[in-house]
């Protein structure tokens, strides 16, 4: 039983995995181990760096199990694992607390100005009135995409003392109504709330969800966060949007195309908070992660029952059929 390890992996969930005396285990010199590395491998370990394709598959013929320690999947064409009988699993729980909690720091810097008062004092300047904020209590929180990370999200605002809205065409109506929260339409929400988060998917319908139409919807003074994924907003329409003064302010983890552009018109508002895709980056995600991973390669090796296998059975994926980034 050889397991092969292709990237960042944690050293306690490594020494799990060896605790099990059957299980041989190596590291790749790179996330795209070769041919010889994959030799007589028969489960591996990867993370999106390693795309897993029909030719990388042909340089691992022993495979028959994939498991990736992250939250998103499209660096797996389904196509080529299922013609080879390959197993699949990712490890969806493990990053959702650090997101919520990415998050709820981009609104709270965004409605308190944390990151432009910090700019202020570097500069010299200490003029409280120009870095007036907004409190959140008794306010409205728009949560778009009602899945592991946005039901979270939406009972801390909850914990804020805000009333909050939700849109997911996905999910049954007692998912809302058994949280208190309010089921509405996409426009309406946007329409409402001073606080919009956005936690669904990349696929085709939301790719992306927020071009000018949607956007404009916004209330001038609202909040706008995202931490999904850079496709869900047209970057170029929430640029015009903030050009125009149409919104209080903006949080982003996720751009169109990563790394952001140093450059990047988004780098040039003094209302827009950003962070370098750190939504999963924690030490409790990576071990979390790390951990879920090495349990569901034991799973398989014992022939037992694994969660979180791939391609998922949400129907927002069978129905968009999803290409996540
Ligand atoms: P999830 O699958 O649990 O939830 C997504 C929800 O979106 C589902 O309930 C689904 O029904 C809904 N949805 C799908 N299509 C929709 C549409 N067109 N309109 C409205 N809702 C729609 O996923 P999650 O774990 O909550 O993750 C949410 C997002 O956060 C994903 O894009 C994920 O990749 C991203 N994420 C980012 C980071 C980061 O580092 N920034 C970390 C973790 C997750």
């Amino acid at each position: 039983m050889k397991v092969l390890i292709t990237d960042r992996f944690d050293l306690n969930a490594e020494a799990h995995l060896k605790s099990r005396s059957k299980i041989e285990i190596s590291r790749s010199q790179s996330p795209i181990p070769t041919g010889e590395e994959l030799k007589g491998v028969t489960a591996l370990i990867i993370r999106s760096r390693t795309k897993i394709t029909k030719s990388f598959l042909e340089t691992a013929p022993d495979l028959k199990f994939i498991v990736t320690s992250t939250s998103g999947f499209d660096h797996i064409d389904f196509d080529a694992t299922k013609a080879r009988g390959i197993a699949t699993a990712y490890t969806p729980n493990a990053n959702v607390q650090s997101a919520v909690e990415l998050t709820w720091a981009l609104v709270l810097a965004c409605a308190r100005r944390v990151p432009e008062s910090g700019r202020a004092i570097r500069n010299g300047v200490w003029d409280r009135e120009a870095l007036n904020g907004v409190e959140l209590a008794g306010k409205i929180y728009g949560v778009i995409g009602f899945g592991r990370i946005g039901t979270r999200v939406a009972k801390l605002a909850q914990a804020f003392g805000m009333k909050v809205l939700a849109y997911d065409p996905y999910i049954e109506e007692e998912e809302f109504t058994s949280r208190g929260v309010t089921r509405l339409g996409c426009d309406e929400v946007l329409r409402l709330a001073d606080v919009v988060s956005l936690h669904v998917p990349a696929t085709e319908e939301t790719s992306p969800l927020m071009r000018s139409t949607y956007l404009s919807l916004l209330q001038t003074h609202a909040i706008l966060v995202n931490t999904s994924r850079g496709s869900v907003i047209h970057e170029r329409a929430l640029i015009e949007v903030l050009q125009a003064g149409k919104l209080r302010a903006v949080g982003l983890d996720v751009f169109e195309k990563e790394p952001l552009d140093r450059h990047s018109d988004l780098t040039r508002f003094n209302n827009v908070v950003l962070t370098p895709h750190l939504g999963a980056t924690t030490t409790e995600a990576f071990a979390k992660s790390s951990l879920e991973a090495a349990e569901k390669v034991l799973n398989f090796f014992a022939s037992e029952p694994i969660s979180d296998s791939l391609p998922p059975e949400a129907e927002w994926f069978v129905r968009t059929h999803a290409k996540q980034s």
